[in-house]
């Protein structure tokens, strides 16, 4: 049987590159949810679509494919109709649309399978929104990762400035904010602590001091 890992939390806690360390220490696989969502708005986006219920979204979903695969280092790539669109999913243009076209619920229903089935194959570190609370109910271990908004909106802000992204921190903490916003405020799977997670807070933790927090939490529990 293998071992699931529910890392659920809000936009910018780290998660993705505390889970990626984490799951290489471990021998897991980490599985980056977001990033489907991410692949759907920019298909969404290619296609003029707006992000919300209708049958042109259902339309869309129908004629895409949304496949994942695993590079030599073992980290995720994302293909859309066979194309790697892992790098094009991470502007802030994408992101935003991620959140608003993962409200709608066909959006919800058409990645469920593709995620449970890379837990029914591998170990996994999986992280989303709501991987404990509706995609791995069963995981072996829930983890819900956070920190303050303006901890979540410094660390984006550095790393866009980094990438050469033109962005202000107020632009940057006021997405962190719109997106916190509209990720637990949908009717459809919104964000919240699966009631038997543990909850890691990462606001006063460097990034070394948050790995080592998640591989501890799950060495115990596991
Ligand atoms: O984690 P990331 O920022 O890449 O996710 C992009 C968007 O996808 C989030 O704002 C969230 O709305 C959505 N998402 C989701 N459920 C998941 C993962 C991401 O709704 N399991």
């Amino acid at each position: 049987m293998s071992i699931a890992i529910a890392l659920d939390g809000p936009a910018g806690a780290g998660k993705s590159s505390i889970a990626k360390r984490a799951a290489k220490a471990l021998g897991y696989i980490y599985v980056d949810t977001g990033a489907l969502y991410r692949t759907i708005g920019l298909a969404a986006m290619r296609a003029g679509v707006e992000p919300q219920p209708s049958a042109e979204v259902d339309s869309l979903l129908s004629r895409i494919t949304v496949s994942l695969e695993f590079n030599e280092q073992g980290e995720q790539v994302v293909l859309l109709d066979g194309e790697d669109v892992s790098s094009l999913i991470r502007t802030p243009e994408a992101s935003m649309m991620a959140s608003k076209i993962s409200a709608v619920p066909s959006v919800r229903a058409y990645l469920l399978d593709l995620q449970r089935d890379m837990a029914k194959t591998h170990n996994v570190i999986m992280d989303g929104r709501d991987i404990g609370t509706v995609v791995l109910p069963d995981a072996k271990i829930k983890i819900f990762l956070t920190a303050s908004p303006e901890a979540r909106a410094e660390r984006r802000y550095k790393e866009l400035v980094e990438k050469g992204t033109d962005t202000t921190f107020e632009e940057v903490l006021r997405d962190v904010k719109e997106r916190d916003y509209n990720d637990s405020h949908r009717a459809i799977a919104p964000l919240k602590p699966a009631e038997d997670s543990i909850l890691v807070d990462t606001t006063e933790l460097d990034f070394e001091q948050s790995v080592e927090a998640i591989i501890n939490v799950i060495k115990e529990n596991r």
